[in-house]
């Protein structure tokens, strides 16, 4: 299975870039916004909860958001693999995702971190709050707290996937198609080239 994190502050791309991904992969995308987004439009308990959070630009509980992601991967068992999309947001959340991936035999396969200087991301949500209706995109101080939530819990988890050689960073700031063909070099590096468990598997099947 192929299951890319695609990572990086709020207004780096990462939906845009999803879009593309899921086409050329055959991917099933999660994004925890949009999930949270949908359980708001549906007034669910658990929308009303995390509509309050989502407005400040503070994060949800991890709970919640591992439960969401929990759901999606038993209900989508059948697929080739998943673009995580704003998820994780903090070290349990990336923890929590080793481990429900290795459910299903499987697990992360590269972390693609979007890097844009936070002006640009403060111009970019600025712009997309004209058409988007997000009200977390139309308030100047509540996307700069969402880049500071980002800048403080989040980035750690870029080294949590370094750690395991698995983090690839790359500018966001550029034409789109062109980030797109950067971010595919490095996901069909990452197929081509088998990992060391794969070798072993390969020496051992030689062997036996
Ligand atoms: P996004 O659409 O990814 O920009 O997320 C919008 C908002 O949803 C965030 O500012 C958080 O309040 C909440 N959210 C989305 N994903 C997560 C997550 N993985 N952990 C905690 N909160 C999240």
């Amino acid at each position: 299975m192929l299951n890319i994190v695609l990572f990086g502050p709020p207004g780096a791309g990462k939906g845009t870039q999803s879009q593309k991904l899921i086409a050329r992969y055959n991917l099933v995308h999660l994004s925890t916004g949009d999930l949270l987004r949908s359980q708001i439009t549906q007034g669910t308990e658990l929308g009303l909860r995390a509509k309050k959070l989502m407005d400040e630009g503070l994060l949800v509980p991890d709970e919640v958001v591992i439960g969401m992601i929990e759901s999606q991967l038993a209900n989508n068992t059948t697929a080739a693999g998943f673009i995580f999309d704003g998820f994780p947001r903090t070290v349990p959340q990336a923890q929590s995702l080793d481990e429900l991936t290795q459910r299903y035999d499987t697990g992360v396969s590269c972390m693609i971190a979007l890097e844009v200087a936070e002006e640009e991301l403060v111009k970019r949500l600025l712009e997309r709050g004209k058409t988007s209706g997000r009200p977390d995109d139309q308030d100047e101080a509540k996307i700069r707290r969402r880049v500071n939530v980002y800048n403080t819990e989040t980035a750690q988890v870029a080294g949590y996937y370094a750690e395991q050689q698995k983090f690839h960073a790359l500018n966001g700031i550029g034409a789109i198609e062109e980030i797109f063909t950067q971010i595919c070099d490095i996901i069909d590096q990452k197929q081509v080239a088998p990992s060391i468990s794969d070798g072993q598997q390969a020496a051992d099947e030689v062997k036996a």
